[in-house]
């Protein structure tokens, strides 16, 4: 079917437009036909800074020229300074590098499996949320709420008991003595960034105390400034005993992080590693970003755009009857009700702009973190125009 086309050799695993990326600079990647996109999407929140940012590849050829790989047998300079930064602008004390979010919720579920063992008389079972998302191992399926990975693969790992997001009760219904952590995205990004309320989360902090439980967060989208605060747990007065980022961690490369507090870091020699595991090039590049976005003029213009962006938003949702804006910073969603988000997203694409649509009705804004005002109103005089034409 697809024979003669040039992705031929590619696993059709998504679908994709025909166009091939070539070359980016901050908010705007270009085709192989010099056609430029105006990009809200940057790698599914990944690109901190933009597209092939200064900061990103100077870090990145500086350390390619001096070391690239010394094995996860050893130590390298660059890990250390890392997880040092990453523990000193956080409540955890030590820190596993992984090279993606899955591999870090992975790395997550396996220490509060360990630690049930050691400290819970075996218990097992995680309560994870309905329309959750982490990843796309078979456990990290497993432990994700999201309906089309129920049939495939199976039998999945079990021990996750789902339950509906922002529903205590539910949680505390859910609770037996097998039970070891609660995990739980901040913010359901992939649900269509849908925020945990207040109230839900004290409650989850109560039950958690309550029953001896692990808090797990999964900030893989929520991590590293994305909502204004560099991490999300910061909004509430809550500390998780363990937490995980990926996404925005590398500002572009492939690298996650599992972290703990001391009391959780229960690995012992050989329980968990990895062949590129905290591999100098990609951790150089971790610590450049984390040290740039935990600036507090950093995080301050975070929340000016995405105040900025979300009244915008709001405006054009009063002007074309669409629905709520949620979210934090600058991982915003537009409700857009009856209107159909995919189509809206494809007619963007054609007029020069990638959003992308999580849900039927809903739109997601993940531009980079240093994005300008300009580039929002760009933004949105694009997509009023599609929603003035398209219906
Ligand atoms: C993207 C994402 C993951 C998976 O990260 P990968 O790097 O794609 O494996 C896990 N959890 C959340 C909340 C995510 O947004």
């Amino acid at each position: 079917m697809m024979k003669h086309t040039p992705f031929r050799s590619i696993m059709p695993i998504a679908k994709r437009p025909d166009l091939i990326f070539e070359h980016g600079s901050g908010s705007w990647l270009y085709d192989d036909k010099e056609n430029k996109y105006l990009d809200f999407i940057q790698g599914w929140a990944v690109n901190t800074f933009g597209h092939s940012s200064r900061l990103i590849s100077e870090t990145l050829c500086r350390q390619a020229g001096k070391l690239i790989n010394a094995s996860p047998a050893f130590y390298n300079q660059p890990m250390i300074d890392c997880a040092n930064t990453l523990t000193r602008h956080s409540v955890f004390d030590q820190v596993f590098f992984t090279n993606s979010g899955a591999e870090a919720n992975e790395g997550a579920i396996k220490l509060a499996r360990k630690w049930g063992a050691k400290h819970k008389n075996g218990a097992y079972k995680i309560i994870t949320f309905e329309n959750g998302f982490h990843g796309r191992t078979l456990t990290t399926m497993a432990a994700s709420g999201k309906a089309a990975f129920s049939d495939l693969f199976e039998p999945k790992t079990p021990g996750f008991i789902k339950v509906p997001f922002n529903n205590a009760k539910a949680v505390e219904a859910a609770i037996d003595s097998q039970t070891v952590a609660i995990m739980l995205e901040p913010i359901q990004g992939e649900a269509g960034v849908i925020p945990a309320a207040d109230e839900f989360m004290y409650a989850i902090k109560e039950l958690a105390s309550k029953h001896a439980l692990l808090l797990i967060f999964d900030e893989v989208q929520t991590g590293v400034g994305r909502t204004g605060e560099l991490f999300a747990y910061q909004f509430y007065a809550i500390e998780p005993d363990i937490m995980t980022l990926g996404k925005g961690l590398g500002g572009g490369v492939p690298i996650a992080a599992l972290l703990a507090k001391s009391e959780v870091s229960v690995f012992e020699y050989g329980d968990q590693g990895g062949t590129y595991n905290g591999n100098p090039l990609m951790t150089t590049v971790a610590n450049a970003v984390v040290n740039e976005v935990s600036k507090p003029v950093f995080l301050k213009q975070i929340n000016e755009k995405g105040n900025y962006l979300k009244q915008q938003l709001e405006q054009l949702s009063r002007a074309f009857s669409l629905g709520e804006i949620r979210g934090k910073g600058l991982l915003l969603a537009l409700n857009t009700k009856s209107r159909n988000a995919p189509n809206i997203v494809q007619t963007c694409l054609d007029n020069g702009l990638l959003l992308n649509a999580p849900r039927e009705n809903c739109l997601r804004f993940m531009p980079a973190l240093n994005i300008s005002r300009q580039e929002i109103d760009q933004m949105l005089d694009i997509l009023n125009k599609v929603l003035k034409h398209e219906t």
